[in-house]
């Protein structure tokens, strides 16, 4: 792949050789990477050096918000996929903007749901490296936020689903087809709603936010549009309460679960509802509290790096893997 089609300096001869061949060398010579987070509701993008520094930066809104975007095994061409196209745009404007003088030939996308990657490599000719949500914001937590110094984390993301980053060892955990931390679907409460997974009473069900939102929603005649509105009517509203408390019961059910495996040396929780602090943190320890005296509970501490998790994860993937 030679085409320059995203090129911070059109005709800049340092972009004409082959990225794939290019490999340590170009990073010796400075090179950076395009990072771009794909949220359920808005695309975040950054052209980032080794050290990710952000270089410039630039967002969208993620196109049919909540609906399905295709596989990435439907098509090849643009224009299939919305998300794929509201991704090059954004990409092509964001180099547009960038500092000249540094090769961008590397982009690392993370998403939280499927987009047609390969439409997207072959619209801007670049590797695109491609990372779950969580495991981008886990990969980031751990080297550079909440999660840092320790060898063994759990990096729970949760938002409309529940995912997990699992560090064991130093080492990222990424399982058979990276599908290592599906902490969504772990079975809670077998008596519990359906998922979409069809099973009964998975965590996604009980404590994502979008089920805390639907949730309080079927009890309340003041509907929330998100989650983190609960925080606001807690102590004052016993529906707020009941819904909230039992979403960071059902989460703190599944975190047992989990440190009896992994025993982690530390538990980050990321996500929306982290963000309010210790109105979250506490009933989630509260209901750890309940672990058998064979499960070493450890401490369970709040994101660092905020939404941005999710492109320096992106971009860290996309270093590595040069
Ligand atoms: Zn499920």
């Amino acid at each position: 792949m030679s085409a320059p089609s995203l090129s911070a300096r059109p005709g800049n001869p340092e972009r004409t050789g082959d990225p794939e061949g290019a490999g340590q060398s170009e990073r010796a010579a400075g090179v950076a990477v395009l990072a771009v987070d794909v949220g359920s509701s808005r695309i975040d993008a950054e052209i980032l050096d080794e050290r990710l520094a952000c270089l410039a930066r630039a967002s969208t809104t993620t196109p049919s918000a909540g609906t399905t975007v295709t596989s990435p095994s439907s098509s090849a061409s643009t224009g299939g996929d919305p998300t794929a196209d509201a991704v090059v745009g954004l990409c092509r404007r964001l180099a547009g903007s960038a500092p000249p003088g540094v090769p961008v030939r590397r982009l690392g996308l993370a998403a939280a749901a499927a987009v047609d990657t390969r439409a997207v490599a072959a619209a801007l000719a670049v590797p695109v490296v491609v990372t779950d949500e969580a495991t981008a914001a886990g990969l980031a937590e751990w080297r550079h936020g909440a999660g840092r110094g320790s060898d063994d984390v759990l990096v729970v993301l949760l938002d409309a689903e529940i995912a997990a980053a699992v560090i064991a060892d130093g080492a990222l955990v990424r399982g058979r087809s990276g599908q290592a931390g599906r902490l969504g679907h772990l079975g809670v409460r077998r008596e519990g709603p359906v998922c979409a997974c069809g099973l009964r009473g998975c965590l996604d069900v009980l404590a994502s936010t979008r089920a805390i939102v639907d949730a309080y929603n079927a009890r309340s005649l003041t509907p929330v549009a998100r989650a983190t509105e609960l925080r606001a009517r807690l102590g004052a509203d016993p529906v707020a309460n009941e819904v909230w408390r039992g979403a960071a019961a059902a989460l703190a059910e599944a975190l047992l679960t989990a440190c009896a495996l992994l025993a982690p040396a530390r538990v980050v929780l990321a996500g929306e509802l982290a963000a309010t602090g210790e109105a979250w943190l506490e009933p989630v320890r509260a209901g750890l509290a309940a672990a058998s005296p064979c499960v070493s509970v450890p401490p369970v501490v709040a994101a660092e790096l905020g939404p941005r998790a999710g492109v320096l994860g992106a971009a860290m993937a996309a270093l590595e893997a040069a």
